[in-house]
């Protein structure tokens, strides 16, 4: 983004990164620890992932100042309350290289931002999947099947499709003192859990004794299950599945509980280290997400500079008019779109973004208010 970069204070960061000055502007680090709040109430799960958005948007950033170099423009990063810029050092220097930073040097500058932040993200995606551990994020939260990352939350629900894998006990507790009794009878392995195969039985053996009472099973209708995997089940599978099955199957009697497979699941493809885990799930959620974001056509957003450089080289007439309207119309659209996914912050981010390219728009064609 090229706009008016934020002034001097005595709290700034200031250092150099590839010979390229940086400054880090202290509302920079209090949008970063707002944006990390969710992360967790420890401090280090929210220290992991405000690095990762440092990190992130530095190198998006460098992209921006490496590319400008390589056109011969000298230019410097600040990172501020309102993400980052890299500001070209000198105006005349910028201008006047005229001819050499064409609308392509300017498209290719601007690319280079969210074109190495995803590759970063890419790679540590790569990374994570060699050593078999899982970002969190693909699967989790953008819906990538499982079986392309060492998702967890994804490989389970596979396993849950098998018919009869995953099926409902209920935690005798729960019921009232009454019925805990007549439970506690069929509770056949005394494990406190009543499930559904040990409900039919009993059943059936209170019919036998030509007992008849309330149907058992209504005792259980209408109560909140868990989830177990029935020990008889896992002849059904191998390879990984049993694997994770096996891993949490405690003692001889007991059921798996499905939380003990989750649990269990979790633990050998995470990254182990809490600070990298969550500092791994947020490089790749801010490398992934905000660069897509950062390439919708919407000023002063990358894409939106890059629609402009495209519809000048296009020699459309009107072409920064034009370029506008775009912007305006993309900018409600993800807007709306934002509220539709109950995403507030980016809603009214680009809401802002599109009123302010109509403003820009007004002024264009003469329209003072
Ligand atoms: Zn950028």
């Amino acid at each position: 983004m090229l706009l008016g970069e934020p002034n001097r204070t005595d709290f700034d960061l200031a250092f150099r990164c590839f010979g390229i000055p940086v400054r880090v502007h202290p509302g920079f680090w209090a949008i970063a620890a707002l944006l990390s709040l969710p992360a967790g109430r420890e401090p280090l799960p929210v220290l992991g992932f405000a690095l990762a958005i440092f990190l992130s948007i530095l190198i998006h950033e460098m992209g921006h100042a490496l590319a400008f170099r390589k056109c011969g423009i000298q230019s410097h990063i600040v990172l501020y309350h309102f993400g980052g810029l890299a500001v070209p050092d000198s105006v005349s220097n910028y201008v006047g290289y005229g001819r050499q930073y064409s609308s392509g040097s300017k498209i290719f500058v601007t690319a280079m931002g969210p074109g190495v932040q995803m590759l970063s993200a890419i790679l540590l995606i790569l990374f994570l999947r060699g050593i078999g551990k899982t970002d969190g994020f693909l699967t989790g939260i953008v819906g990538i099947p499982a079986a392309w990352t060492a998702d967890p939350v994804g490989s389970l629900q596979d396993l849950r499709k098998v018919n009869g894998a995953v099926l409902p006990c209920y935690p005798i507790q729960q019921f009232p003192e009454l019925s805990q009794a007549a439970l506690g009878l069929a509770d056949k392995n005394q494990d406190g859990l009543i499930t559904w195969i040990e409900l039919v039985d009993y059943e059936v053996e209170l019919e036998a004794a030509a007992k008849f009472a309330i149907p058992m099973w209504k005792t259980v209708e209408g109560k909140s299950p868990r989830l177990y995997v029935p020990r008889e089940m896992l002849d059904h599978f191998s390879g990984t599945y049993l694997e994770i099955l096996d891993r949490a199957d405690r003692g001889r009697d007991k059921l798996i509980l499905w939380e003990d497979v989750v649990r269990g699941h979790l633990q050998r493809i995470r990254v182990q280290n809490e600070f990298l885990s969550i500092f791994c799930f947020g490089f790749i959620q801010i490398g992934l997400f905000w660069a897509v974001m950062n390439l919708i056509p919407v000023y002063p957003l990358d894409g939106g500079q890059i629609a402009r450089e495209l519809f000048v080289l296009s020699r459309i007439p009107n072409g920064v008019i034009k370029s506008l309207k775009l912007s305006i119309a993309c900018g409600a659209l993800t807007g709306l779109i934002g509220l539709r996914l109950n995403m507030t912050f980016i809603a009214i981010m680009f809401f802002l973004l599109a009123y302010s390219s109509y403003q820009m728009l007004q002024r264009m064609l003469g329209r003072y208010f």
